[in-house]
């Protein structure tokens, strides 16, 4: 391919070699403002035919839905609330709710926090009364002074007490994340009790009436008018290096592959994948080496269209209970109650979490539609409510895992990767951590000066 033709797909066109960001999911775009803000050249590339990454909206039924639905907290950091209400606002508005919790705890449909008649109804009172001394002996000040949790486990203990982890957290971390939270790290603990999936106390959630996604195309919208280009369907597929930097990026499109001269490259893809792509760094640590991989969950969405309403009308239904397969049910009509006034069908989703390699990862789409209608009733929805329709969605390694001694593993990580002086990792990929929205918003301001300052 000659070099015009490579220069013509990718923008060089004779100009300062650019910024390239891998990714236009949150983090990417948020980067690549960053920098347009700095007055650096930037070309966003993306293997994805749109915008968002995981929090993009996608088109079923005549309306757009998120990926499970996304929302914002109103309690997450002022700066990420101001500039995401400004551009939601702009991509069509927000709806206000407070959030409707639920949970499936042994075999029962509860509000979540459980109340205490539903406590007594789940344990009984011999039962409620050990959960009681267990989260009352968790605040005594002699057992908060204790060494800094180093599982999950001792964190959560130190907050809820051992009786409330082991009915419902344990149960929990094992379904979505494969693993009890004895093999998680305490960081995990930190980023659950904290303001995006906050357990106790209402929590107001901000989303946006034409689904997450618009307020990424917003963004990109902005973008490209300030002169950042973005091209989707354009997957990077290798790093070229030159003299201990980064000097080219490598993307294949509908046409072929091509290569970009680079200034700098900012990273929203996991780790393992840019250590592939620079054969001089190295892999990630073998099995055997003593540190865990960096593991990564997969999600496995079924989106149901049901006739009318369907009795259960939480947002979210979290299931405990490990015997069910679903770990969570959303109602759409909850998060976007004035946009779904009066419709004649709902759209649930419900979220399957696997590894992989297990029997929810074989099962075919209908196979695995079949199993959350049939979990329904248990979820709280009317029995014999009409599904009309389905739709299966899968999305692989969406849920990094911050089991323990994966810090270990990020540290080796980033000591082989930081060797590049102009390459940097943004997002929730990027950095292997459990991060939403709001933390995506802040991450472009995360990417260093020295970036934006490399020469050109
Ligand atoms: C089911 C589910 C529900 C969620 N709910 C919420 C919620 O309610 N609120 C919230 O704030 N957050 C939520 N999140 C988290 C939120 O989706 C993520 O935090 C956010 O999308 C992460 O942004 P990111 O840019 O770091 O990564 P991503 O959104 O994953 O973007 C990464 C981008 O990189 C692209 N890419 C990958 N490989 C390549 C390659 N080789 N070349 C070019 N491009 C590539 C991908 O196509 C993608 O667009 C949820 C996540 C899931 C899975």
């Amino acid at each position: 391919m000659s070099a015009t033709v490579v220069e013509t797909r990718l923008g060089r066109g004779g100009e300062d070699r650019p910024v390239v960001v891998i990714g236009a999911g949150p983090a990417g775009l948020a980067a690549a403002e960053h920098l347009l803000d700095a007055g650096v050249r930037v070309v966003v590339l993306d293997g994805a035919p749109q915008v968002g990454g995981l929090s993009r909206s996608v088109q079923l039924w005549g309306e757009r839905y998120d990926l499970g639905p996304h929302s914002f907290y109103s309690s997450s950091h002022p700066e990420s609330v101001r500039r995401w209400l400004d551009l939601a606002g702009a991509a069509g508005g927000v709806e206000r709710t407070v959030a409707r919790r639920g949970a499936v705890w042994r075999g029962r449909a509860v509000a979540f926090p459980p109340g205490p008649r539903d406590v007594l109804r789940a344990v009984g009172p011999a039962g409620a009364l050990t959960l009681a001394a267990s989260r009352t002996a968790a605040r005594l000040p002699a057992r908060r002074a204790g060494a800094a949790p180093r599982t999950a486990h001792e964190a959560l203990v130190a907050r809820h007490g051992r009786a409330v982890v082991e009915e419902l957290f344990v149960p929990y971390c094992r379904k979505y994340l494969g693993v009890g939270p004895q093999q998680l790290s305490a960081a995990f603990a930190d980023k659950l009790l904290g303001t995006r999936a906050g357990f106790s106390g209402p929590v107001e959630l901000l989303t946006p009436a034409r689904g997450t996604g618009a307020v990424w195309e917003e963004l990109a919208r902005r973008l490209r008018e300030r002169g950042a280009r973005i091209l989707l369907g354009t997957a990077v597929t290798g790093l070229s290096t030159e003299d201990g930097r980064i000097s080219a990026v490598t993307a294949r499109d509908a046409d072929g592959e091509s290569t970009l001269p680079v200034r700098a490259v900012v990273s929203s893809v996991p780790p393992p994948l840019l250590l592939r792509w620079l054969p001089g760094a190295g892999t990630p640590p073998a099995p055997g080496a003593g540190l865990p991989p960096l593991r990564s969950r997969d999600t496995h969405l079924v989106h149901l269209l049901v006739e009318g309403e369907v009795g259960q009308d939480a947002h979210y239904v979290t299931a405990y209970d490990e015997s069910l397969r679903v770990g969570r049910l959303t109602n759409t009509r909850a998060w976007r109650p004035r946009r779904f006034a009066g419709a004649p069908r709902t759209v649930l989703c419900a979220e399957f979490w696997s590894s992989g390699d297990d029997d929810l990862a074989a099962r075919s789409d209908s196979e695995l539609a079949q199993l959350a209608v049939a979990e329904l009733p248990a979820l709280g929805v009317d029995r014999g409510v009409r599904v009309v329709d389905c739709d299966v969605l899968r999305l692989p390694r969406s849920v990094p895992v911050l089991s323990l001694g994966h810090e270990a593993v990020l540290a080796d990580v980033d000591e082989r990767l930081d060797a590049y002086p102009n390459l940097v990792r943004v997002g929730r990929h990027g950095r292997h951590d459990w991060d939403g929205q709001e933390d995506s918003l802040l991450t472009g301001r995360s990417i260093g000066a020295h970036v934006l300052q490399l020469p050109a």
